[in-house]
């Protein structure tokens, strides 16, 4: 059976649209640190499964979701009443194209997310290994209120030597009120962290955002000369979406 039934260990709220979770973690289920895994709930007996970006790291004991909480959507309108004992469903497959694996060795590692886009990038940073492959790791994640700045103080501690965190608000004031996107392609984002500018040859970009970002950031990044990871072959950046748009 693919899926297997967990429990819920602990919940915490960060703001109106955003929410994170941990489980316990099923035996057997190994993971990539920056994949993803399809959970899902049963709330009349039929399965409600979506995919989630695992933000615990792959040696935890535990799993842990970073989730948005879409009003009316078919999991999250569930999934943000949730309380600890209570069962969430794991699929024991985990993939995606946000893991060290996907670009090529580097000198300065760019993570650049909006909203849950974050969760796959803390799974990184937690993890020392992102620090062996990286001189530098540069983190930039946009949201709209502070308050979605999920995971800020963790991040923050986490900060200094090799490690730069770039928090954005856009709809608050907030001391950077610029998107990711624009951060990086302005190049404010080298002379705020003391960074030479990006090079595609020597550098290396991981993409998770809403998909107007991610396209902005391809049409960017190829325009200078990068090369997207893909079925072909490992390039030097590699974009997964933050979440499908789906039209009803
Ligand atoms: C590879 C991949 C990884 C994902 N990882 C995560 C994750 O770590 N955390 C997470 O919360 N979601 C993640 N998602 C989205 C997730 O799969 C669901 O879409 C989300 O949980 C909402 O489910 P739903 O059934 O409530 O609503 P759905 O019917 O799935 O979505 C309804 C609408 O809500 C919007 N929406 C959905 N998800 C988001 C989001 N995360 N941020 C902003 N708007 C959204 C979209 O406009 C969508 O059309 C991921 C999606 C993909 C493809």
């Amino acid at each position: 059976m693919p899926y297997t039934e967990q429990f819920v260990t602990s919940f915490q709220r960060w703001s109106d649209k955003t929410f994170s979770f941990k489980t316990t973690r099923p035996t057997d289920f190994h993971f990539e640190n920056g994949e993803f895994v399809t959970i899902g709930l049963r709330p009349e007996g039929k399965l409600i499964a979506r995919a989630y970006s695992i933000v615990s790291s792959n040696d935890a004991d535990h799993l842990e979701f970073l989730s948005i909480h879409v009003p009316e959507g078919p999991l999250t309108s569930r999934l943000a009443r949730i309380e600890t004992g209570d069962s969430v469903w794991v699929n024991n497959k985990a993939t995606g194209s946000l893991t060290l694996k996907h670009v090529q060795p580097g000198r300065h590692l760019y993570l650049l997310a909006t909203g849950t886009g974050l969760a796959p990038f803390v799974c990184l940073v937690r993890s020392p290994e992102v620090y062996d492959a990286f001189e530098r790791v540069i983190l930039v994640h946009t949201v709209r209120t502070v308050k979605e700045l999920a995971y800020k103080d963790e991040i923050e501690s986490l900060t200094g030597g090799r490690f730069f965190y770039v928090p954005c608000v856009t709809r608050e004031p907030f001391r950077n009120n610029i998107r990711c996107s624009d951060l990086f392609k302005s190049g404010e984002l080298f002379s705020m962290t003391d960074s030479p500018h990006a090079d595609p040859e020597l550098d290396r970009v991981l993409i998770c955002g809403n998909p107007e970002m991610v396209r902005d950031m391809r049409n960017h990044l190829n325009g200078q000369g990068w090369t997207m990871t893909n079925h072909s072959g490992v390039g030097n950046y590699s974009v997964e979406k933050a979440f499908v748009v789906h039209h009803s």
